[in-house]
């Protein structure tokens, strides 16, 4: 496939029944084909990080209102934020709603806010369980992968709000988090390859808020604390970040109380596999029909 602007790539998504428009820019819906290539992606990023011994944890899309304070969410990514609001009035105010809602009008004034707010990375649920007591002395693995939410409509299709993330994760030691960044960055690469992606690794920031966030995002780079495997999925001049490998310093550590073996506060690391943006990766790369795709690609995917 040559370039595509996001509108082409979308609308073949689309009409090739592989995702469904479900309403609003960066919510889709998933038909079986397209949830088998999100399976084969999972299965091989379990098997590949399979011999390190990490503990395989699930965790729901919504996450404590808490934890979205402690991880500092709110002050880096305001504007991606997720929060749930549930009604909580009595029946004057239900047909203050009920009025509002018919006259089209903004109805959300009448909620209040549960005590849950949407998952925007997969990992943040983990770092509370290691709060009791210092580290075992090679550190804490973790296996953690589902949905995650990030406030960024956009009618780029690897764009998404509601997509899946896929990480194991580090607590421990900084030497042991240094590690287990080279580690990945290697497994990552040759994990993406052997898939038929051409894969760059690539110095990257997060998008930080405002005017400190720029300062974030500078120390960031300067410091190569994310890396990013980027390939081409709607555009070959500036490819997408399809997976990603951040190294957290001692933030984890120090805003959860986590202690390293040592007594010192721990550093942590992830490596998080962007699973939709994997699944539109392999589709741009071997076209729409994954039953077509190579034959070493479908039994990496599908052994
Ligand atoms: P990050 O924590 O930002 O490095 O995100 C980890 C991975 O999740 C990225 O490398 C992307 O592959 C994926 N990702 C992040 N944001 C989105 C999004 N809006 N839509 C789809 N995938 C995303
Ligand atoms: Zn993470």
């Amino acid at each position: 496939m040559a370039d595509d602007t996001y509108g082409t790539f979308r609308d073949e998504l689309i009409d090739s029944g592989l995702v469904i428009d479900a309403g609003v820019e960066g919510l889709y819906g998933r038909t079986l084909a397209y949830e088998q290539i999100i399976a084969g992606i999972i299965s091989l990023t379990t098997r590949t990080g399979a011999g390190d011994g990490a503990m395989t944890v699930h965790f729901p899309p919504v996450i404590p209102r808490w934890l979205l304070e402690r991880t500092d969410y709110l002050k880096s990514f305001p504007d991606l934020t997720g929060s749930v609001h549930t009604f909580r009035g009595d029946d004057k105010l239900h047909a203050r709603l009920l009025t509002l809602v018919e006259e089209g009008r903004d109805w959300v004034e009448v909620l209040e806010p549960a005590d849950v707010v949407l998952r925007p990375a997969a990992c943040h649920p983990v770092y509370p369980l290691c709060t009791d007591g210092p580290l075992p002395a090679d550190g804490r693995r973790f296996e953690v992968q589902g949905w995650c939410f990030r406030h960024e409509p956009s009618p780029d299709p690897a764009r998404m709000m509601a997509f899946r993330m896929h990480e194991f994760v580090y607590v421990g030691d900084p030497e042991g988090a240094d590690a287990h960044r080279d580690v990945w960055v290697q497994r990552g690469t040759d994990m993406l390859e052997s898939l038929g992606l051409d894969i760059e690794v690539v110095v990257a920031n997060d998008p930080f808020f405002g005017r400190v966030g720029k300062m974030m995002a500078a120390n960031q780079r300067e410091e190569a604390l994310k890396l990013e495997f980027v390939t081409p999925i709607t555009s070959t001049q500036s490819p997408t970040a399809i997976s990603s490998v951040n190294r957290h310093q001692d933030h984890f550590g120090l805003t959860f109380g986590i202690r390293s073996a040592s007594g010192a506060v721990a550093h942590s690391a992830c490596f998080a596999v962007g699973v939709d943006r994997t699944a539109l990766a392999l589709l741009h790369r071997h076209g729409l029909d994954p039953t077509a795709w190579p034959e070493e690609v479908r039994a990496r995917l599908w052994p």
